[in-house]
């Protein structure tokens, strides 16, 4: 009889996909067999080539949700003979389109198991099926086989044996199988008195009731230690303010459930999607007036709160229990990265917890939460894409075999490989300034290149010498003996949303607004405009140059920014003058005017702006000031109605100093903080919408940190919908976590980036 082989490639390991296909073979009486290999799933069967066809076909149209297939083949190969159909052993396959599979949150039917009294895995903190689980986090190797994960630790009972045989059951081949009898250990570590005995449940208790004390607990999740405490508690959560280094920056919150969300925000059924879905991320909604969340403590003169839901059966025994909102934060002091290691973690959270909840199932690839927010209209905007969503790829396959690694940036570094023509983009691994963050970066990359079997064949890295990212990329290629090209922040930053949404043969102006970046003319860019024809780019139009004093001290301190761009602005010396004691003043403005360093950064005009309406003089975090900005018009009323303010000369072009001459006199005339940061927003769209019909062109796209802010997304929905094609990220975030996968594009389809090799 003939034999038929079919391949499939993509996301095809850790769904379920081997059951399902077991499934449907038997349901079509076929005998053959199903494998995984590193390169995807194998299927061969005795029929013909109809047979085959329709079992693919079949393939496609019902896969399991989970999956994403990217490429199918059939061909017929040397007759064999199956008496029946069966899963067979992995093998390696012909390294073609590996594909990792992200981490799944804890399904329904688990919950419900875990919940079951009858149940055998009933308060089983590792429950896991066939479709939910770590994968990611715990895989050391492809094919993703129980082997090559941290499951391998754990050798499955006869029960779970039984499940993972019978192809009835929802752990038919499920390879993070486990139970009480044969599963992972929970464990408790108390600072003051050492381990804590009991079992699992006598464990979940005591920590729930130290977190009932208002003390803080750490608790290993998926990705990494995070630290829970009471978010109904204002003195604990000072205290972990306090402990973490980190006065400000929001905290996420941990809610057990939908109907425990809703009595803290509210929330749309596109936003409940996303908050139930398998990546469970944490979504940012608008708080409720009466919530007992402490907002005041939690999100410090914000409107949004970070929620998620308990994404581990660990932390849903631990939200079932206490009944109450959790803080969720990763474990580390501010600025390090999340806390992964068992044998560190001890050490590295004294001080901060009070107790630690940990097992010992190994985490081999720290992730934090992925974070996302909303417009009002609920299109996402991508705050940060890390466990449940990467790595993953972008889903437009580049027609290049070449093995290309893209660096990234700095504060929010990733890393794009591209890799049989997919791009692979990793999670966000951090500000990698920080030593600790440099560490994760080089293992992380060293993980994902070890899965792959990657070597690259060239490097890509920003422009600016000066970055972690760039040094270890001239490090690489010397030691690879590989190029290694720079790619401006900026443009990188527009390939991205380009490549995105492969615009490639269109005509695009691309408005990049961040906080900063090395340009081509040695200057911090950060309010550009570029316009993209036929792979080429151009710089049209920039925020006018102001002076950029101070280097780093600038980016932290809000009112230096204030004193550079309205240095010269009548009216605004003495709302400046107050900013600073005698010395500095004379000190900084010695400084402006010996500078000749220059930005044209939209950014730092936004801390400009906070700064002169009195909202903040210093950040305690990156991103603060603009935050608050938005959060102040966010909290006007007539957000959507007023009017910009005028930003436009004699001659009806745009003029900076127009701009900020009517905010000082706004501020003269005691128009409110928030009316002036509303209209403030509604000019910037002014300002795009000028610079678009100055160009005459139709697709606009939208890229870097400037647009997560959702206010000004809605915005510019609102006015330049109905005249323009708008473009925005929509995997990717906007902040310098898309640079790493637009330098890959940038490569990839910008002719004047293309030396020959
Ligand atoms: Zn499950
Ligand atoms: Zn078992």
């Amino acid at each position: 009889m003939k034999t038929f082989q079919i391949h499939i490639a993509g996301v095809v390991q850790g769904v379920g996909f081997r059951p399902f296909i077991y499934n449907l073979a038997c349901k079509m009486n076929l005998s053959g067999w199903v494998s995984n290999t590193s390169s995807g799933v194998y299927i061969q069967i005795n029929g013909d080539e109809k047979v085959a066809e329709q079992l693919l076909n079949e393939i496609i149209v019902a896969a399991p949700k989970k999956s994403i297939i990217t490429s199918h083949s059939i061909k017929e190969v040397a007759e064999k003979d199956f008496d029946q159909f069966s899963i067979n052993e992995s093998f390696e396959g012909e390294n073609d389109d590996r594909i990792i599979t992200p981490d799944y949150a804890i399904c329904d039917k688990c919950i419900e198991e875990l919940k079951d009294p009858g149940n055998r895995r009933y308060n089983y903190a590792f429950i896991t099926c066939s479709h939910c689980g770590p994968r990611y986090s715990i895989i050391k190797d492809l094919p993703y086989d129980r082997e090559q994960t941290s499951m391998q630790a754990f050798n499955m009972c006869e029960e779970c044996k039984k499940e993972y045989k019978n192809p009835n059951d929802r752990r038919f081949y499920s390879q993070t199988n486990s139970c009480p009898t044969c599963g992972i250990n929970l464990s408790l570590y108390d600072y003051e008195k050492g381990d804590v005995f009991g079992d699992s449940t006598v464990l979940i208790k005591k920590a729930y009731e130290t977190i009932e004390q208002g003390k803080i607990i750490a608790v290993k999740g998926i990705g990494g230690y995070m630290l829970m405490a009471d978010a109904t508690n204002p003195k604990t959560i000072q205290l972990l303010r306090q402990r973490k280094h980190r006065p400000h920056k929001p905290f996420a919150v941990m809610v057990k459930d939908v109907e425990m969300l809703q009595e803290h925000a509210s929330l749309s059924s596109k936003q409940e999607e996303y908050f139930l879905s398998d990546s469970a991320p944490i979504v940012l909604l608008e708080s409720k007036k009466d919530s007992s969340i402490v907002l005041d403590e939690i999100a410090p003169e914000l409107n949004e709160i970070g929620l998620l839901r308990p994404y581990s059966p660990l932390h849903y025994q631990l939200m079932a229990a206490v009944n109450r909102p959790l803080i969720a934060t990763s474990g580390n002091l501010s600025g390090s990265p999340i806390i992964f290691e068992d044998d560190k973690v001890v050490d590295e959270l004294k001080g901060i917890a009070d107790m630690i909840l940990m097992h010992d199932r190994k985490i081999i690839a720290p992730q934090d939460d992925s974070v996302i927010r909303f417009t009002k209209d609920d299109q996402a905007i991508v705050i940060r894409r890390s466990r449940g969503i990467a790595p993953n790829f972008i889903r437009n396959k580049e027609n290049n075999k070449k093995s290309i690694l893209a660096m990234g940036a700095m504060l929010k570094s990733t890393f794009t490989l591209l890799y049989k023509g997919n791009s692979i983009v990793s999670q966000y691994i951090g500000n990698s300034n920080s030593y600790e963050t440099q560490l994760n970066y080089v293992n992380d990359l060293s993980h994902v290149e070890d899965l792959l079997d990657f070597s690259a064949d060239l490097i890509l890295s920003d422009k600016h010498p000066g970055y972690f990212t760039s040094e270890l990329a001239e490090e690489l290629a010397i030691k690879l003996n590989v190029k290694n090209y720079k790619i401006q922040h900026h443009e990188a930053h527009f390939t991205a949303v380009l490549g995105e949404h492969q615009l490639w043969d269109s005509e695009v102006l691309g408005f990049v607004w961040d906080g900063t970046g090395l340009g081509n003319d040695d200057n911090i860019w950060g309010g550009e405009v570029f316009y993209y024809k036929d792979n080429q780019l151009k710089r049209m139009h920039h925020l006018p140059y102001q002076k950029h004093i101070l280097g780093d001290k600038m980016v932290n301190e809000t009112r230096i920014s204030a004193l550079s761009f309205f240095h010269n602005i009548s009216g605004s010396k003495e709302i400046l003058r107050k900013k600073f004691n005698d010395l500095e003043w004379d000190i900084y403005s010695k400084q402006y005017d010996s500078s000749a360093l220059l930005t044209s950064s939209m950014g730092r005009l936004f801390d400009a702006v906070a700064s002169v309406l009195g909202i903040i003089n210093i950040s305690s975090f990156h991103g603060q000031a603009a935050m608050l900005l938005e959060a102040s018009a966010l909290r006007c009323k007539e957000k959507y109605s007023l009017s910009p303010f005028s930003i436009f000369n004699d001659k009806n072009e745009f003029e900076l100093t127009v701009l900020l001459e009517e905010i000082i006199t706004a501020i003269d005339n005691g128009l409110s903080v928030s009316i002036i940061a509303a209209r403030f927003h509604h000019s910037l769209v002014t300002y795009i919408e000028w610079i678009a019909g100055q160009e005459k062109c139709k697709k606009l796209s939208f890229s870097g940190g400037v647009f997560q802010n959702k206010l000004l997304v809605e915005l510019i929905n609102e006015k330049l919908k109905p005249k323009y094609e708008l473009y925005f990220h929509k995997e990717l975030s906007p902040n310098d976590e898309s640079i790493s996968f637009g330098q890959l594009m940038h490569y990839l389809h910008i002719t004047s980036n293309k030396p020959p090799l």
